[in-house]
C-alpha cells in the first residue's frame, strides 16, 4: 500500500521532500507581548501526513496584527479579549495573508501541486470536527489559523495542515491576491449574508475605512448600486463615493437613522456594521424596514439595549459575520479574477520591515496596504 501511494503521488518523490528543507527557515517573531518582532531562525519543518511546505512570496500586513502583537483586543467597557487565551504562545510568528510556492508535501496530501503558487487560506480550524467537515472551518470552536495559534505568514516557508486550504489565484496580481484572504473575504462574506439583496432596496456601510471601502467594492462588484456610507470622517466619505457609493451620511450632526430614510425614501433593506458601537448598531437598527437585516463586523466592542418584542413584530435579522469560509475565499478571487472587484492600493517592502509597518500601521500613518516580499 505504501509504495502503491508514493508512486500514485503525482510530481511528489518521497525524497523531494527531504531535499527542499535542508536549510534554516527565517521568520520575525512576536517574543514578548507588545514588543517589536525579531527575527528567528529555526530549523525548516518537513511536512508529514497531509501537510504541505510553502516557500513565500508575499504576506500582506493587517491591522489585526497590531493588536495581536500587542497580545489583546479592547473589547470596551474596560473588558480585553486575551489572545493568551485564544491558544496563542509565545513565540509567535503572526502574518495571516500569505501567498508562495508550493514545494513539498506530506505521504498522506494526495494530489498536491508541487511547483505552483498558490494563495493560503488562514482561518482553518480542527480539521476534524463537524464544521470543518463542512467546510466552515471559520465556525470550528477549536480554531488553529495561521499567523495566531499556527505559525503564519512573516516568514520565509509556511507549514500549511492540508491542501485543502491551498487556492489557485492565477491571473490576479500575486501581492494583490495576498490580501484578499483576510479584508477581503471577510467582507465578502459579510455582504453576502444580505444576498439576495433586491435591486431597488438600499444598503448602508456603516464605517468606512479600509474595510468599508472594501464591502462598497463588494457591493459594487456584485451589481449592487443603492449604498449609503455613513462615517465620520469628510475624507473617507469622500473615497467611498470614489469606492461607487451612491450617497453619504456624515454621522457627526445628523438622526443617522432618520437621514438614512430619507435617502432611501422609506426604512432601508440593510446595514452592515463595520465598527461595531452602541451608536451605530442602535441608528443602523433604527433604520431597518420589516424583514431588515443588520450584519455586524467591526469589533468596536459596544452593547445595546434590544426590544425583544419589536425585533419579532419588524422580523428583524441582527447576524454577526466573522471571517469567511475556503468556498468565499474561492469566490472572492473569481470575482478578482473576472475584473469585478478592483485592486485596493498597496505597496511593497521587505520582509525585514514588517515589525516597523506594524508601528506605522498603529500610528495610522498608512495608506492602503501594505505586502511584504521575501
Ligand atoms: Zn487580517
Ligand atoms: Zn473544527
Amino acid at each position: 500500500m505504501e509504495w502503491f501511494r508514493l508512486l500514485s503521488l503525482r510530481k511528489v518523490p518521497a525524497r523531494a521532500q527531504t531535499q527542499t528543507t535542508e536549510s534554516d527557515m527565517l521568520s520575525y517573531d512576536v517574543v514578548e507581548w507588545g514588543k517589536p518582532l525579531e527575527k528567528a531562525e529555526r530549523e525548516t519543518p518537513k511536512p508529514n501526513g497531509t501537510e504541505v511546505l510553502l516557500t513565500l512570496k508575499y504576506c500582506g500586513v493587517c491591522h489585526s496584527d497590531v493588536h495581536i502583537r500587542d497580545g489583546y483586543f479592547e473589547l470596551g467597557g474596560g473588558k480585553r479579549l486575551l489572545m493568551s487565551d485564544r491558544g496563542m504562545t509565545l513565540p509567535a510568528t503572526l502574518g495571516h495573508e500569505p501567498y508562495g510556492t508550493v514545494i513539498a508535501a506530506g505521504p498522506e496530501a494526495g494530489d498536491v501541486p508541487i511547483g505552483a503558487d498558490r494563495l493560503v487560506y488562514p482561518w482553518m480550524g480542527c480539521g476534524i470536527c463537524a464544521r470543518c467537515r463542512e467546510g466552515l472551518d471559520n465556525y470550528c470552536m477549536a480554531a488553529r489559523m495561521i499567523g495566531i495559534q499556527r505559525r503564519g505568514g512573516y516568514a520565509d516557508h509556511l507549514l500549511v495542515p492540508h491542501p485543502r486550504y491551498l487556492i489557485d489565484a492565477s491571473g490576479i496580481d500575486p501581492a494583490w491576491a495576498a490580501t484578499l484572504s483576510c479584508s477581503g473575504l471577510s467582507t465578502y462574506s459579510a455582504v453576502s449574508k444580505l444576498n439576495p439583496i433586491p435591486r431597488e432596496e438600499w444598503v448602508a456601510v456603516i464605517g468606512v475605512g479600509g474595510l468599508g471601502l472594501t464591502a462598497i467594492g463588494m457591493l459594487r462588484a456584485m451589481g449592487h448600486e443603492r449604498i449609503i456610507a455613513v462615517d465620520v470622517d469628510a475624507a473617507k466619505l469622500n473615497a467611498a463615493e470614489v469606492a461607487g457609493a451612491a450617497a453619504t451620511i456624515d454621522s457627526r450632526d445628523v438622526e443617522v437613522a432618520k437621514k438614512l430614510q430619507q435617502i432611501a425614501g422609506g426604512p432601508i433593506y440593510g446595514a452592515i456594521d463595520l465598527v461595531g458601537n452602541t451608536d451605530t448598531a442602535s441608528f443602523a437598527l433604527g433604520a431597518l424596514r420589516k424583514g431588515g437585516r443588520l450584519i455586524l463586523v467591526g469589533l468596536y466592542g459596544g452593547e445595546i439595549p434590544l426590544s425583544l418584542a419589536a425585533t419579532i413584530q419588524r422580523a428583524l435579522t441582527i447576524q454577526g459575520s466573522h471571517l469567511g469560509s475556503v468556498a468565499e475565499l474561492k469566490e472572492v478571487v473569481a470575482l478578482a479574477r473576472e475584473g469585478k472587484l478592483r485592486p485596493i492600493p498597496f505597496q511593497k517592502r521587505p520582509l525585514s520591515e514588517v515589525s516597523r509597518t506594524l508601528d506605522e500601521l498603529k500610528a495610522g500613518a498608512i495608506l492602503g496596504r501594505v505586502v511584504v516580499e521575501m
